[in-house]
Protein backbone atom coordinates (compact mmCIF):
# COMPACT_ATOMS: atom_id res chain seq x y z
CA UNK A 1 0.00 0.00 0.00
CA UNK A 2 1.24 3.58 -0.92
CA UNK A 3 2.67 5.41 1.98
CA UNK A 4 1.22 2.88 4.35
CA UNK A 5 2.31 4.53 7.74
CA UNK A 6 1.01 7.62 6.60
CA UNK A 7 -2.14 6.26 5.98
CA UNK A 8 -2.34 4.67 9.49
CA UNK A 9 -1.36 7.48 11.39
CA UNK A 10 -4.30 9.28 10.20
CA UNK A 11 -7.21 6.71 11.06
CA UNK A 12 -5.65 6.36 14.59
CA UNK A 13 -5.90 10.46 14.74
CA UNK A 14 -9.03 10.64 12.65
CA UNK A 15 -11.02 8.02 14.96
CA UNK A 16 -10.18 10.33 18.42
CA UNK A 17 -11.57 13.65 16.89
CA UNK A 18 -15.16 12.62 17.49
CA UNK A 19 -14.27 10.75 21.45
CA UNK A 20 -11.87 13.84 22.09
CA UNK A 21 -15.11 16.44 21.02
CA UNK A 22 -12.94 17.89 18.31
CA UNK A 23 -15.79 17.53 15.59
CA UNK A 24 -19.51 16.04 15.22
CA UNK A 25 -20.40 13.33 12.84
CA UNK A 26 -17.66 13.68 9.39
CA UNK A 27 -17.06 17.44 10.63
CA UNK A 28 -13.00 18.35 10.12
CA UNK A 29 -10.46 16.31 8.10
CA UNK A 30 -6.74 15.54 8.41
CA UNK A 31 -3.75 15.19 6.34
CA UNK A 32 -0.03 14.11 6.89
CA UNK A 33 2.40 15.00 4.34
CA UNK A 34 5.39 11.37 3.36
CA UNK A 35 7.55 13.19 0.95
CA UNK A 36 5.55 14.36 -2.54
CA UNK A 37 2.15 12.77 -1.08
CA UNK A 38 -0.09 13.37 0.85
CA UNK A 39 -2.40 11.27 3.45
CA UNK A 40 -5.72 12.77 3.53
CA UNK A 41 -9.34 11.76 4.89
CA UNK A 42 -12.01 11.02 2.79
CA UNK A 43 -14.78 13.62 2.45
CA UNK A 44 -17.74 12.87 4.30
CA UNK A 45 -17.34 9.50 5.57
CA UNK A 46 -17.47 8.63 9.34
CA UNK A 47 -14.85 8.45 11.36
CA UNK A 48 -15.21 4.95 12.94
CA UNK A 49 -15.41 3.56 9.08
CA UNK A 50 -11.85 4.84 7.70
CA UNK A 51 -9.16 2.29 7.67
CA UNK A 52 -5.67 2.71 5.93
CA UNK A 53 -6.93 1.47 2.49
CA UNK A 54 -9.82 4.17 2.32
CA UNK A 55 -7.35 7.02 3.31
CA UNK A 56 -7.11 8.97 0.25
CA UNK A 57 -3.51 9.69 -1.52
CA UNK A 58 -2.91 13.08 -3.21
CA UNK A 59 0.15 14.69 -4.68
CA UNK A 60 1.27 17.97 -4.19
CA UNK A 61 -0.81 18.82 -7.08
CA UNK A 62 -4.32 17.81 -4.83
CA UNK A 63 -4.57 14.70 -7.90
CA UNK A 64 -5.76 11.75 -6.34
CA UNK A 65 -3.55 8.93 -6.62
CA UNK A 66 -4.87 6.28 -4.30
CA UNK A 67 -7.70 5.53 -2.62
CA UNK A 68 -11.12 4.63 -3.94
CA UNK A 69 -12.97 7.51 -2.05
CA UNK A 70 -12.82 10.97 -2.72
CA UNK A 71 -10.37 13.03 -0.70
CA UNK A 72 -11.81 16.16 2.11
CA UNK A 73 -13.31 19.62 0.52
CA UNK A 74 -10.85 20.98 2.22
CA UNK A 75 -8.21 20.16 -0.07
CA UNK A 76 -6.95 24.05 -0.76
CA UNK A 77 -6.84 24.26 2.87
CA UNK A 78 -4.41 21.51 3.12
CA UNK A 79 -2.34 22.09 -0.15
CA UNK A 80 -2.22 25.71 1.05
CA UNK A 81 -0.09 24.76 4.01
CA UNK A 82 2.20 22.50 1.98
CA UNK A 83 2.96 24.49 -0.35
CA UNK A 84 3.22 27.50 1.52
CA UNK A 85 5.00 26.29 4.70
CA UNK A 86 7.31 23.66 6.05
CA UNK A 87 4.92 21.76 8.14
CA UNK A 88 4.40 18.68 7.18
CA UNK A 89 0.84 17.67 8.51
CA UNK A 90 -3.11 19.76 9.44
CA UNK A 91 -5.69 19.03 11.75
CA UNK A 92 -8.54 20.70 11.17
CA UNK A 93 -11.68 20.86 13.97
CA UNK A 94 -14.84 21.85 14.46
CA UNK A 95 -13.84 22.42 17.95
CA UNK A 96 -17.06 23.84 20.48
CA UNK A 97 -15.27 26.58 22.34
CA UNK A 98 -12.66 27.71 19.50
CA UNK A 99 -16.00 28.04 17.28
CA UNK A 100 -17.80 30.15 20.14
CA UNK A 101 -14.79 32.25 19.66
CA UNK A 102 -14.81 32.37 15.78
CA UNK A 103 -18.08 34.33 16.46
CA UNK A 104 -16.40 37.20 18.38
CA UNK A 105 -12.91 38.65 18.09
CA UNK A 106 -9.83 38.76 15.77
CA UNK A 107 -7.93 37.68 17.79
CA UNK A 108 -7.91 35.01 20.60
CA UNK A 109 -6.52 36.90 23.76
CA UNK A 110 -3.30 36.13 25.52
CA UNK A 111 -5.11 34.58 28.63
CA UNK A 112 -2.53 31.45 29.05
CA UNK A 113 1.25 31.09 28.25
CA UNK A 114 0.42 28.26 26.56
CA UNK A 115 -0.58 30.57 23.93
CA UNK A 116 3.37 30.95 23.21
CA UNK A 117 3.31 26.73 21.57
CA UNK A 118 1.49 28.62 18.54
CA UNK A 119 3.67 31.43 18.11
CA UNK A 120 1.65 34.37 19.34
CA UNK A 121 -1.46 35.20 19.49
CA UNK A 122 -4.33 33.15 17.60
CA UNK A 123 -5.97 34.97 14.77
CA UNK A 124 -9.30 34.32 13.53
CA UNK A 125 -9.81 34.57 9.91
CA UNK A 126 -12.37 35.91 7.90
CA UNK A 127 -15.02 33.56 6.95
CA UNK A 128 -15.45 32.23 3.47
CA UNK A 129 -17.36 29.40 2.31
CA UNK A 130 -16.18 25.82 3.36
CA UNK A 131 -13.77 23.85 0.74
CA UNK A 132 -12.94 26.88 -1.69
CA UNK A 133 -9.59 29.05 -2.32
CA UNK A 134 -10.79 32.18 -0.75
CA UNK A 135 -11.46 30.39 2.96
CA UNK A 136 -7.62 28.94 2.16
CA UNK A 137 -6.28 32.04 1.44
CA UNK A 138 -7.68 33.65 4.53
CA UNK A 139 -6.63 30.68 6.92
CA UNK A 140 -2.74 30.99 5.26
CA UNK A 141 -2.80 34.73 6.44
CA UNK A 142 -3.82 34.05 9.55
CA UNK A 143 -1.23 31.11 9.84
CA UNK A 144 1.35 33.12 9.24
CA UNK A 145 4.11 32.46 11.86
CA UNK A 146 1.60 30.55 14.24
CA UNK A 147 1.12 26.99 14.40
CA UNK A 148 -2.76 27.68 14.05
CA UNK A 149 -5.47 29.69 13.92
CA UNK A 150 -8.67 29.91 14.20
CA UNK A 151 -11.52 30.23 10.73
CA UNK A 152 -14.15 32.47 11.05
CA UNK A 153 -17.86 31.08 12.08
CA UNK A 154 -15.96 27.75 11.59
CA UNK A 155 -13.45 26.34 13.13
CA UNK A 156 -9.46 25.50 13.71
CA UNK A 157 -6.31 24.69 11.41
CA UNK A 158 -3.70 23.88 13.39
CA UNK A 159 -0.22 22.89 11.82
CA UNK A 160 3.12 21.30 12.62
CA UNK A 161 5.91 18.68 11.70
CA UNK A 162 4.13 15.49 12.85
CA UNK A 163 0.38 14.45 13.21
CA UNK A 164 0.84 13.80 16.99
CA UNK A 165 1.83 17.65 17.39
CA UNK A 166 -0.72 19.10 15.03
CA UNK A 167 -2.77 17.01 17.23
CA UNK A 168 -2.37 18.09 20.48
CA UNK A 169 -1.77 21.96 19.39
CA UNK A 170 -5.52 21.36 18.63
CA UNK A 171 -6.68 20.45 21.34
CA UNK A 172 -4.55 23.37 23.46
CA UNK A 173 -6.27 25.54 21.09
CA UNK A 174 -9.74 24.38 21.93
CA UNK A 175 -8.58 24.34 25.84
CA UNK A 176 -7.42 28.19 25.62
CA UNK A 177 -10.76 29.03 24.03
CA UNK A 178 -12.35 27.24 26.95
CA UNK A 179 -10.09 29.24 29.30
CA UNK A 180 -10.93 32.98 27.98
CA UNK A 181 -15.13 32.26 27.47
CA UNK A 182 -14.99 31.20 31.03
CA UNK A 183 -13.14 34.33 32.71
CA UNK A 184 -14.82 36.15 30.17
CA UNK A 185 -18.36 34.73 31.10
CA UNK A 186 -17.73 35.62 35.09
CA UNK A 187 -15.75 39.24 34.62
CA UNK A 188 -12.67 41.05 32.64
CA UNK A 189 -9.60 38.55 32.41
CA UNK A 190 -6.55 39.61 32.68
CA UNK A 191 -4.45 39.32 29.82
CA UNK A 192 -0.57 38.44 29.38
CA UNK A 193 1.47 41.09 27.48
CA UNK A 194 2.95 40.21 24.09
CA UNK A 195 6.66 40.53 25.57
CA UNK A 196 5.59 37.78 27.88
CA UNK A 197 4.26 35.08 25.12
CA UNK A 198 7.32 35.47 22.96
CA UNK A 199 9.82 35.06 26.49
CA UNK A 200 7.52 31.77 26.80
CA UNK A 201 7.86 31.13 23.21
CA UNK A 202 11.63 31.14 23.28
CA UNK A 203 11.89 28.64 26.47
CA UNK A 204 9.45 26.41 25.39
CA UNK A 205 11.38 25.59 22.16
CA UNK A 206 12.20 21.21 22.10
CA UNK A 207 9.69 21.21 24.99
CA UNK A 208 8.50 17.69 25.22
CA UNK A 209 10.57 14.38 25.87
CA UNK A 210 10.34 10.35 24.78
CA UNK A 211 11.13 8.01 26.95
CA UNK A 212 14.34 6.31 26.57
CA UNK A 213 14.74 3.67 23.99
CA UNK A 214 14.72 -0.08 24.89
CA UNK A 215 18.12 -1.88 24.90
CA UNK A 216 17.76 -5.23 24.69
P1 LIG B 1 -15.04 17.06 4.57
O1 LIG B 1 -15.95 15.97 5.12
O2 LIG B 1 -15.21 17.25 3.09
O3 LIG B 1 -13.62 16.86 5.00
O4 LIG B 1 -15.54 18.44 5.17
C1 LIG B 1 -15.63 18.66 6.55
C2 LIG B 1 -15.37 20.08 6.90
O5 LIG B 1 -15.08 20.34 8.05
C3 LIG B 1 -15.45 21.15 5.88
O6 LIG B 1 -15.00 22.35 6.38
ZN1 LIG C 1 -14.75 22.51 8.48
Amino acid sequence: MLIEEARVEVVEYARRLVPDRLVVGTAGNISVRAGDLLAVTPSGLDYDKLTPELVCVCDLAGKQVDGPLKPTSEMPMHLAVYHHTEHTAVVHTHSTAATVVSTLVDELPPVHYVMAFFGGPVRVSPYATFGTQQLAENMLKALEGRTGCILGNHGTVTVADSLAKAYTLSQTLEWLCEVWLRAKSVGEPRLLPPEEIANVAARVVGYGQQPPEETS
